[in-house]
């Protein structure tokens, strides 16, 4: 849906038209309910850790550099804005700069963050954040990330820490935070998992905020996590709570190529025949647990993650204004009896084909040093988020293996996997998404 569409058929885009909520109903962008005004608004605030902010349950995460998408958030109440210096190269900095000067500029908090490059001294950091500043259009910044720290040492990086410091003095930072969404096996080593750097951030003391993984297929580490952030008061940040989505692409790409007439790749039909035995138990689950369409199970996703007292906000990605439209309906929602049945039946059934985001746990045992998590975070960017050019492009920049190694691999891989998740398939299947599509 483009923005004259939503103006069109959504509350919210009558709101950006100048139209008062009030005098609007419309149907959904679904097309199925009613939408009404209070729907589409933020309908609840959490206590972001020590930083004293209040920020809206439902925030706004990457938003493609799409002013109208940004400032539509905004509108409904959300106050909560995640960007990062790498964001489309400052793009979406610029574009949350655009936006945010027109408005009152305490009534948001906005993160972003830096990668710790090579260059990490004060110096390097002091720069980047003022460029950041620049683009952003502001005095301050709310919080500056370590942006995916990539190890216990990253945290204690000096050239960071003094950097925040005196930008601090300054008042051009006023918090310190970190993000992590799991290993980079190959790139460095030893391996070092979310966990493990997000409680070592915790116990280091100078981290006010964090963003991390946790959803419903992919918690134990996250809660551990957020546990800690609760003691030691420090703002819960969440990414990719919603893990539904990859298991019908495969198969879906298995049929197009079919009904094109085009031979089935032989790395396919290699892994095929598991695959498909698993397709079609997953779908017999659907049909028994009426799971009729994936919106339904991210709906609950979504609350399954705000159910978490400790849990902020959640960043919400959103390419479109059906994302945008869907997610703020979530504000304030409760986890109910039948969002659990709906989830439970999902993790059963599918939860088989969710590489879980943040693991990493069968890297260790691939010979060419595969980033098997890496790559599935890209092709999740591409298959369940649609940000196909973005994945495309972070997997074309991969300094490590790539997938093509799988074509020919027995697959050790797979049998490290304590969740038995086909990797083998979803690996080659992921190349062949990445490369060529
Ligand atoms: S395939 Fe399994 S073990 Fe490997 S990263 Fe994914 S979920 Fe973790
Ligand atoms: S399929 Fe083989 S090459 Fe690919 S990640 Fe697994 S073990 Fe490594």
């Amino acid at each position: 849906m483009h923005r004259r569409e939503f103006l069109k058929v959504s509350t919210l885009g009558a709101v950006g038209a100048g139209i008062p909520m009030h005098k609007v109903i419309s149907s959904s962008a679904r097309g199925r309910t009613q939408t009404t005004t209070d729907e589409l608004k933020v309908k609840e605030y959490r206590m972001l850790g020590r930083t004293g902010f209040k920020v809206s349950d439902i925030s706004a995460g990457e938003h493609q550099g799409n002013e109208a998408i940004l400032s539509t958030l905004l509108d409904a109440g959300v106050n909560y804005i995640d960007t990062g210096e790498s964001y489309g190269r400052g793009r979406d900095e610029r574009v949350i700069g655009q936006v945010v000067k027109k408005r009152d500029r305490k009534s948001v908090f906005i993160t972003t963050k830096l990668y710790l490059s090579k260059d990490r001294t004060k110096k390097s950091i002091i720069e980047r954040t003022r460029k950041c500043l620049e683009r952003l259009q502001t005095d301050y910044i709310d919080c500056m990330m370590i942006h995916s720290a990539q190890n216990v040492g990253t945290i204690k990086e000096k050239g960071f820490h003094d950097a925040m410091s005196e930008l601090k003095t300054e008042g051009r930072v006023r918090f310190v935070g970190i993000s992590n969404h799991g290993t980079h096996w190959g790139i460095l080593q030893p391996e070092e998992a979310m966990e493990k750097i997000l409680l070592a951030a915790a116990e280091d003391g100078r981290f006010d905020v964090m963003l991390l993984v946790y959803n419903f297929l992919a918690k134990e580490n996250g809660e551990k996590v957020l546990k800690v952030c609760a003691e030691k008061n420090i703002g819960a940040t969440l990414m990719k709570t919603n893990p539904v989505a990859d298991y019908l692409y495969f198969k879906s790409e298995v049929e197009q190529l079919e009904k094109e007439g085009k031979d089935i790749p032989g790395y396919l039909k290699k892994v095929l025949p598991r695959y498909e035995q698993l397709v079609e138990e997953a779908q017999e689950f659907i049909k028994k647990h009426n799971l009729k369409n994936t919106h339904e199970i991210r709906d609950a996703a979504i609350r399954y993650a705000l159910n978490n007292p400790h849990v902020h906000t959640v960043c919400a990605t959103c390419n479109t204004f059906e994302e945008v439209e869907a997610f703020l309906k979530l504000s304030g929602g409760r986890f109910t009896p039948q969002d659990k049945k709906i989830l439970a039946a999902y993790a059963q059934g599918c939860g088989i084909f969710y590489c879980r985001h943040a693991c990493g746990l069968c890297e260790s045992s691939c010979p060419d040093h595969v980033p098997v998590n890496s790559i599935m975070r890209y092709n999740h960017y591409f298959v369940a988020q649609h940000r196909e050019k973005y994945a495309m492009q972070k997997y074309s920049g991969l300094p490590t293996a790539k997938a093509d190694r799988c074509l020919d691999c027995e697959g050790q891989c797979e049998a490290a996997c304590p969740f038995n998740v086909p990797i083998h398939a979803l690996l080659c299947n992921a190349h062949h998404s990445l490369t060529f599509a």
